[in-house]
């Protein structure tokens, strides 16, 4: 190739990758695909995008790390099972409360609740949903504000690793805390939105901090279109 002829391609090579950063962050670079047949969903977002409320560097472990061990782990654990056709959903239904697939359980519950947990969260969230869900909010706590409070203390009063959620059961809005894997989806509740108190959501960042990483979720990543959409 002449010189001219590489520095033209070259140029238009960069004018893609410009291009392309801003249409579409990249996918996580450090997930490869998983063997068997659940699978690690894409991150909705690039690593950064959570910044400064989530590093990167957090991100980057819990999603290209814990996450992916849940997915990993499942694959494994149901290998050369019945459960490995069911949807992840139904391995989670079928596996709750059975003592000998507590492991089963446990990662499927894992790789539910963290897929369900990005998708809580968005660059640029947080604040107040709108419409319908924020009249519900209010009906069901008394105003946005103590719905609120009562997540955020709901997420410190989780003792060790587990979750708070915002959920509908029998028509009504509620927040709830799960401990280690559980999910609401085995309790007759409907998540709409959740945050993950484990300690490796947010040591990096905030070391023993809990509420001050939770009060961040609730004002700056909160998802509540995502949220509206599970009414
Ligand atoms: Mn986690």
């Amino acid at each position: 190739m002449k010189r001219r002829e590489f520095l033209t391609v070259a140029a238009g090579y960069a004018g893609l990758v410009v291009a392309r950063a801003q249409v579409a962050p990249p996918p996580h670079p450090a997930v490869a695909a998983a063997a068997g047949p659940f699978a690690l969903p894409p991150l909705p977002y690039a690593d950064h995008q959570l910044e400064p409320y989530i590093s990167a560097r957090t991100l980057s472990f819990h999603y290209g790390k814990h996450h992916k061990t849940y997915v990993d782990n499942l694959n494994k654990f149901t290998a050369g099972t019945d459960l490995a056709a069911l949807p992840l959903e139904d391995v989670v239904q079928k596996t709750a409360g059975v003592v000998e697939k507590a492991a089963v359980f446990n990662n499927a519950a894992q790789v539910w609740n963290h897929t369900f947990f990005w998708k809580s969260m968005k660059p640029g969230g947080g604040g107040q949903p709108q419409g319908k869900l924020l009249a519900q909010l209010e009906k069901d706590f008394g105003g946005f504000d103590a719905f609120r409070k009562t997540f955020i203390e709901t997420g410190l009063a989780q003792f060790g690793s587990g979750w708070v959620w915002l959920v509908t059961e029998g028509g009504a809005l509620k927040v709830v805390k799960t401990a280690n894997a559980d999910t609401p989806l085995v309790h007759g509740q409907k998540p709409l939105l959740t945050c993950d108190v484990w300690e490796h959501a947010y040591y990096l960042d905030y070391q023993n901090r809990r509420k001050d990483f939770v009060e961040a979720f609730m004002d700056n990543l909160a998802n509540w279109t995502f949220a509206a959409a599970q009414l």
